[in-house]
């Protein structure tokens, strides 16, 4: 299967725009500004920057054991498993969050549970716009 992510050897110096992480609100943020123009005619150059790992298809955990290998929990100002494990999970006194770490976020990790945003919605935000050509199957605003 073909991977999209770059080794760190080709990260250049400089680039105009830096997206920090890849789940769907930097995926739609690079999205939005990939075909952008800067003020001199040249195209922007755009860094999608991602701590955890590209998981292709097979790659996921089959067995609640190899799961659990793939689990990082913070408590406490510590953390149990590795720093790129692919579920990563945060408990704090008041809250506990769930959430992915790889190429993709949290919808590696997600239900999968879409909703085809309203023409109101699509119309009140450009960010959204920019999503009209995209089938609503994988629509995820
Ligand atoms: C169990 C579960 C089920 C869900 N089901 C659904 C559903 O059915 N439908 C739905 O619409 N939503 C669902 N959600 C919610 C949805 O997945 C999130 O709202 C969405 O993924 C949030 O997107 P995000 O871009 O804000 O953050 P994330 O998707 O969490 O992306 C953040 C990214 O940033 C990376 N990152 C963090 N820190 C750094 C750093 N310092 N440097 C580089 N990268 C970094 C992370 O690794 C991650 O890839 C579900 C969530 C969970 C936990």
């Amino acid at each position: 299967m073909h991977r999209l992510a770059l080794p760190l050897s080709r990260l250049r110096a400089r680039y105009d725009v830096v997206v920090v992480g890849s789940g769907y609100g930097g995926a739609v943020t690079a999205a939005a500004l990939a075909g952008a123009t800067r003020e001199d005619g040249n195209a922007v150059s755009l860094c999608v920057l991602e701590r955890g790992e590209e998981i292709l298809s097979g790659d996921f955990p089959q067995t609640s054991f190899e799961g659990l290998r793939r689990l990082q929990l913070h408590w406490r100002g510590r953390r149990w498993g590795a720093a790129t494990a692919l579920y990563d999970v945060r408990v704090d006194d008041d809250i506990a969050v769930v959430q992915g770490s790889g190429l993709g976020g949290t919808s590696l990790i997600n239900a999968n549970v879409l909703l085809e945003p309203s023409p109101g919605v699509r119309r009140a935000s450009p960010f959204v716009a920019s999503t009209r050509q995209i089938p609503p199957s994988i629509c995820m605003t």
